[in-house]
């Protein structure tokens, strides 16, 4: 068991003067350091970070700029940081620096937090396993022969692996409720628009969010606090007011509704049904009261997200074209064969099939059977989301249908990893905010269980996921420890 390395445990011990951040950014390294073999992170640049600390540590105790000051966390590799490599794992932005921070890298600055490290992940954030980044495949700290679960694998791994005590993922149909599943840790993907996609490389843009990984609930609502808020630079932020995250976990959870959907169960193995159903059992001791819904529009919910977010893929990769940005092919005969070998080189094989299944959806003859049958369905989802939420506070459901799979397992069946996100899919394509916490063990691997709340209702999920951590002891389990 452990909580030392919890964000919160950091944050105390350098308001107390115990630490100070270069101490604690030293102890990340070396950690880093050892941990090579996961292959959790692309680049780490020790220096920059090194700076920042020094910074944080003259600021001292007095000076603290709030609870992040002074606290490593890692980034997706899909964020741009000003003079950095951002390469969202792919070989086209292989050698790409941006000009400029992303909106959320920014808020993390002016929080004092210590920029450690850009996470590996899979390529555009494609995937659910972390095998398609360019970089190779990250490993999960719970089992080397086993995937972390991505797209926000390294993120997810290197909190898992107390590498870091936050790490900032990505999430556009799961990617960070699945690896923090299969790594024993808490994720949030807040809703649509809370944080600015403003300098997050763009994949599907109606379904792209940002959100954290971290060990416990109360500390995901430290680091989301400092990044959820309205930026004009991108035109989906949304203007609703932040609330008081950290005030919200101590709202009483007695006389909450949780809903729960048998038929989306239907098919779950049964040692997964059981983790669930003990999570269920522990909300009704807590005074929590379940309830049976319907959600049967969300089970179509991942062949509408392959066609949407294909769709969207196919236009925004449109972009990396050999001229303006990332790799360009070697002595092109002409402008047609200039775009084609660049593509075709910087492109991994799953990014293609996006951009030409996603093309086709949106392809005259093809549209209305496709794209626009697949929006028709995402309005289903989200009108039955909202008209559960009439009668309950949260819904409860898995986040995958297993524990974390092999590596290779999934690699040559698509639909069979496509399938890995059944659960997290439809809270994506409704925009709604949803936090994976961990629920136990199955065949000694992590499993999760999700809570889904109305949009903007991230202070609900936090207040039911902290009276959970605060009745259970899986978040402390820690690999290679006791659990
Ligand atoms: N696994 C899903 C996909 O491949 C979700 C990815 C994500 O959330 N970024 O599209």
């Amino acid at each position: 068991m452990s909580t030392a390395d919890t964000l919160t445990a950091h944050s105390a011990a350098l308001a107390r003067g115990a630490r100070s951040s270069r101490d604690l950014l030293d102890d990340a390294l070396a950690r880093i350091e050892a941990a090579e073999h996961l292959n959790a992170f692309i680049s780490v640049d020790a220096d920059a970070a090194r700076s920042m600390a020094n910074a944080a540590d003259a600021r001292g105790v007095a000076g603290r700029l709030g609870p992040l000051d002074g606290v490593p966390i890692t980034l997706k590799d899909i964020f741009c940081v000003e003079g950095d490599r951002t390469t969202a794992g792919s070989r086209m932005l292989a050698q790409w620096r941006s000009p400029y921070d992303a909106h959320l890298v920014e808020r993390l600055r002016a929080a004092g937090a210590v920029l450690l490290g850009k996470a590996n992940m899979d390529e555009f954030a494609m995937g659910s396993s972390g095998e398609n980044s360019a970089f190779g495949a990250t490993l999960n700290p719970w089992s080397p022969t086993r995937v972390p679960g991505g797209s926000s694998s390294g993120s997810a791994a290197a909190v898992a692996a107390s590498l870091v005590p936050g790490a900032i993922g990505t999430d556009t149909g799961g990617s960070i409720r699945q690896p923090a599943a299969f790594c024993g840790i808490t994720g949030l993907k807040p809703t649509y628009g809370r944080v600015s996609r403003f300098g997050m490389i763009a994949f599907a843009s109606s379904l792209d969010q940002a959100g954290t990984f971290t060990h416990t609930a109360e500390d995901a609502a430290l680091l989301l606090q400092a990044i959820a808020g309205f930026d004009a630079r991108d035109s989906t932020s949304a203007q609703e007011p932040v609330p008081d995250y950290s005030a919200a976990l101590r709202a009483p959870i007695a006389g909450r509704t949780l809903g729960i959907a048998p038929r989306l169960l239907a098919d779950l193995p049964a040692e997964m049904a059981g983790a669930l159903d003990q999570v269920r059992r522990e909300y009704e001791a807590l005074g929590a009261r379940c309830v049976e819904i319907d959600l049967d529009a969300a089970l179509s919910g991942v062949s509408a997200y392959y066609v949407v977010a294909s769709a969207e893929a196919s236009t925004n990769l449109s972009r990396f074209d050999g001229v303006r940005f990332g790799h360009r092919c070697e002595d092109p005969a002409d402008l047609t064969d200039l775009y084609c070998r660049s593509r075709a080189e910087g492109f991994g094989e799953e990014v293609k099939r996006r951009i030409l299944t996603g093309t086709y959806a949106l392809s005259v003859g093809y549209y209305d059977a496709y794209y626009r049958t697949a929006q028709r369905v995402r309005r289903l989802i989200r009108d039955e989301f909202l008209s559960a939420f009439n009668t309950v506070d949260v819904i409860l459901a898995p986040v995958t249908p297993s524990p974390a799979f092999a590596i290779g397992e999934n690699t040559t069946d698509p639909v069979a990893m496509y399938l890995q996100d059944v659960f997290t899919i439809p809270a994506s394509l409704a925009g709604l905010p949803a936090l994976s916490l961990p629920a136990g063990f199955v065949n000694g691997l992590p499993v999760g269980a999700q809570l889904i709340a109305p949009h903007f209702g991230e202070a609900v999920l936090f207040a039911l996921a902290h009276a959970f951590q605060q009745a259970t002891d899986h978040h402390e389990a820690r690999p290679g420890g006791a659990h």
